[in-house]
């Protein structure tokens, strides 16, 4: 397995690392096994957040005792000073340690400068040895490129994976430049991609370190499988490659449900990317009454237009969910998939 260093920040770890965002969705047991079972297999960095309930107490009792053997990154979404220094305290007793090794603004709306307190606040803990490191998450391509541009943080998480455009992939590259660690999410692309192998081979083509969602012994598996398989680009997975982004490319929905809720009530982030997701994984458990009834509630948007602000990928909504149920309804009318 390759190692991937994060930059300025020293921090080597094996190109195969944690996202912990999923675990809040099982018993602390189950995400304690989890995690151990990711570390015996030879994962070290693992990302939580504040704002995922409680990952960080999961991932602090899994770790407790031996926290000097994991890099753990958690993430903010305060935008005062009063405010970090809460979520700060919370994450360090959530963690059960008194060092972060890699703080991190959390979907940050632009580039926090020392113009703001928040930023301050972020180089005043560090400067404290809370934080070892500090780092900034982005969702929208233009404030991840200033802020890689800025220098003023250490590591960047932003979406990457496969489907990545030119754009995605000059980010990398300049992030490589400025010695700025990458941090990849959403790796999978929110569920649309499935062929994990194609997934790792594309990662260990560039300096960028994957964070898988997992929430599944049989996932972690999967993941943990490539420390003794390991893969490298070939032939036949480009070919995969190519085929899903001749797929899947264009406006699609991530799925990340940043723009909810929705007024009426629309599951946005499953419908707006249902002619994708019905396509991909087995048909039928999308068509149950319960996903039938979701999708006609499309019928009664009412285009306030709510959800589009809050769209990171400043994707038309209202156009992609009537596109979406057109496509559903066919389906259900006997158009083959
Ligand atoms: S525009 Fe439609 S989908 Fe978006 S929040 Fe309003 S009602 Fe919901
Ligand atoms: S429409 Fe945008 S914000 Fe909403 S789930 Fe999809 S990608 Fe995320």
């Amino acid at each position: 397995m390759r190692s991937i260093t994060l930059g300025k920040t020293g921090i080597t770890v094996p190109q195969n690392a944690f996202g912990a965002l999923p675990i809040q969705r099982v018993s602390v047991d189950e995400a304690v096994s989890l995690l151990r079972n990711a570390y015996d297999g030879g994962m070290r960095f693992f990302d939580t957040a504040r704002a995922y309930s409680d990952s960080e107490e999961k991932v602090g009792k899994a770790f407790e005792g031996m926290r000097s053997k994991v890099f753990i990154s958690s993430k903010t979404q305060a935008t005062t000073r009063e405010k970090f220094e809460q979520d700060l305290d919370t994450t360090l007793r959530n963690l059960k340690t008194d060092y972060i090794d890699i703080y991190q603004l959390h979907c940050a709306a632009r580039c926090y400068n020392s113009d703001d307190e928040i930023y301050n606040a972020l180089v005043e803990a560090k400067r404290q040895g809370k934080v070892r490191h500090i780092g900034i998450t982005a969702h929208k391509i233009g404030v991840a490129e200033e802020i890689a541009e800025s220098g003023l943080y250490e590591t960047l998480q932003f979406p990457f994976s496969y489907l990545a455009s030119e754009r995605d992939i000059k980010l990398v590259e300049r992030c490589r430049e400025k010695d700025i660690g990458f941090i990849a999410m959403k790796g999978l692309s929110g569920g649309l991609l499935t062929d994990s192998k194609a997934c790792m081979a594309f990662m260990s083509s560039y300096n960028v370190l994957p964070i898988w969602g997992i929430q599944k012994q049989k996932e972690l598996d999967e993941w943990l499988s490539f420390f003794t398989n390991e893969v490298t680009m070939t032939d036949e997975i480009r070919a995969v490659i190519e085929k899903d982004r001749n797929e899947l490319l264009g406006d699609f929905c991530r799925g990340c449900g940043y723009c909810m809720p929705c007024t009426v009530e629309i599951t946005i982030n499953q419908c707006a990317r249902m002619s994708q997701m019905i396509r991909r994984a087995p048909s039928q458990n999308w068509l149950t009454d319960y996903w039938q009834q979701e999708m006609l509630k499309i019928d009664s948007c009412v285009d306030c237009g709510i959800c589009m602000t809050r769209c990171p990928y400043e994707l038309d909504i209202p156009s992609l969910l009537k596109k979406n149920l057109k496509d559903y309804k066919e389906i259900l009318a006997g158009k083959p998939v």
